[in-house]
């Protein structure tokens, strides 16, 4: 059975490139019906607060991957991973090196001089542990290959290879005893039991040395399978260069800020390096159902931000009314009244394409009286036009059937009465009724407001 991870580091924020290897883990997952698991790699022990660790479950959970079992605490298998270094170095696989700081780097001078690639020489390699100075501090380094290649069968990248002399004998076990990622990684993806691992393509270079490990343990323990590696593109901003910050956001929770559905962002991401015919949205369901790594590309993917905004406004408009309504009265506060949010959303959400749009959009429902006015709507309120308002108002007060259809009718006899377009008419009284220049189509604003709220707002600006 397929069993896939996802292994984020918390950094205090859930990168949109991790979250979409996550995305495709997952899906993988749930694709072949095996188990899609969590871990978290928290050995950055300064970065990985509990804050930085809850913003990747919530984004996690905001996106709708849920994972399976219990999630993995790397910094938490520090004893197993010790344990692995240690068989290693039993079984002759690894060895003690105790070579010194100031060693080293000289070393590595004279590599740079000479114009060698700059890689530890393995001088302990076969070196008797008795020629060191009694007590001296030693790290575990792994025993690589010196000749022939690696090949990975990459299922992204197709066959990519290493010659072996590039792969040094790098450090498993620090002089502390601490685990180094290299070890980490590897041991909990085999103690996991991952067949799969799907991550971004800046990991490629660390599988030639992992594969390493799992070779050397496959005659020590049972269950060291070399798995199947995936690795991703990653994405890359509108001009080409690597996502960064000048991009704009990176987070999940940054484009959850900004009003994008959950949805949206989950379409997003699948469609950002694999695609299915020409179809552009996927319902979760579907993507279970189409999902296979395959069909992920092995160029690097651009974000869109115009994309993703236009993308979330169909989503918007997609999206259940009493449930946008919902997310918008958070957006507006306490005044906010769902129910009448919820009447008003097919009106309101013809053309947002975010959720902070939706809700200015509609705060003028919620407006207190006197109306607060924008520059431009209080121009629309001169002499003239109050002296008209308080006609409408007259006219209005007449009515008896508060409806568009009454409404309009109303309005379209006083404006021919007048000889005036409908347009002259509507402007001044949805500067008085909402305070903007821009609203919904004027007759779905009074019957949104109801006949009392709409009589005092045109009231209280009639002249
Ligand atoms: N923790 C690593 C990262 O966030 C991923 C490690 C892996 O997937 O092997 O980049």
């Amino acid at each position: 059975p397929v069993v896939t991870r996802f292994a984020p580091s918390p950094t205090g924020f859930l990168h949109i490139g991790n979250a979409r290897t996550g995305l495709f883990s997952w899906l993988y997952a749930r694709h072949h019906g095996g188990k899609a698991l969590l871990r978290i790699e928290d050995t950055d022990k300064a970065r990985s607060t509990q804050e930085a660790i809850d913003v990747i479950l919530d984004g996690l959970d905001w996106l709708g991957l849920d994972f399976d079992g219990e999630t993995v605490y790397q910094s938490q298998r520090a004893d197993r991973h010790a344990e692995v270094a240690n068989k290693l170095l039993e079984a002759g696989h690894a060895y003690k090196c105790f070579a010194t700081q100031e060693e080293l780097a000289e070393m590595r001078e004279q590599q740079k001089a000479a114009k060698q690639p700059m890689r530890y020489d393995g001088r302990w390699r076969d070196r008797d542990p008795s020629e060191a100075p009694a007590g001296a501090p030693y790290v575990i380094r792994i025993k690589t290959p010196e000749g022939g290649e690696t090949v990975i069968e990459d299922a992204v990248q197709g066959r990519v290879k290493v010659d072996n002399r590039e792969i040094d004998d790098f450090i498993l076990l620090r002089a502390d005893g601490s685990p180094t990622y290299m070890l980490a990684v590897v041991v909990d993806d085999m103690d996991m039991g991952c067949t799969h691992i799907i991550r971004g393509d800046d990991h490629l270079n660390n599988a030639f040395r992992q594969i390493q490990v799992i070779r050397a343990m496959q005659g020590i323990e049972d269950g060291w399978e070399e798995p199947t590696y995936a690795h991703v593109p990653l994405i890359h901003g509108n001009d080409g260069a690597k996502l960064s910050k000048r991009h704009g956001a990176l987070g999940v929770r940054d484009y959850r800020e900004m009003g994008i559905l959950p949805e949206t962002l989950f379409n997003y991401l699948l469609r950002l390096g694999w695609g299915h015919g020409d179809q552009e949205e996927f319902t979760k369901e579907e993507a279970i159902a189409l999902f296979d790594i395959d069909a992920v590309n092995k160029g690097p993917s651009r974000f869109d931000m115009k994309k993703l905004l236009n993308m979330n406004g169909n989503y918007i408009r997609a999206a259940d009314d009493a449930r946008l309504a919902g997310l918008v009265a958070k957006l507006i506060g306490p005044e906010a009244d769902e129910k009448l949010l919820a009447e008003a959303m097919p009106v309101l959400k013809t053309r947002a394409r975010d959720l902070n749009e939706l809700a200015d959009g509609a705060a003028f429902l919620f407006k207190q009286r006197p109306l607060e006015m924008t520059e431009k709507a209080a121009e629309q309120l001169d002499g003239e036009a109050r002296g008209r308002l308080a006609a409408i108002s007259a006219r209005l007060h007449g009515e008896t059937h508060w409806t568009i259809e009454a409404l309009e009718a109303n309005l379209k006899a006083y404006a021919e009465e007048m000889g005036l377009g409908l347009g002259k008419l509507a402007q001044p009284l949805r500067a008085a009724l909402t305070g903007q220049t821009t609203s919904p189509g004027i007759f779905d604003v009074l019957v949104l407001l109801g006949r009392e709220e709409s009589l005092a707002r045109i009231d209280a600006q009639a002249g």
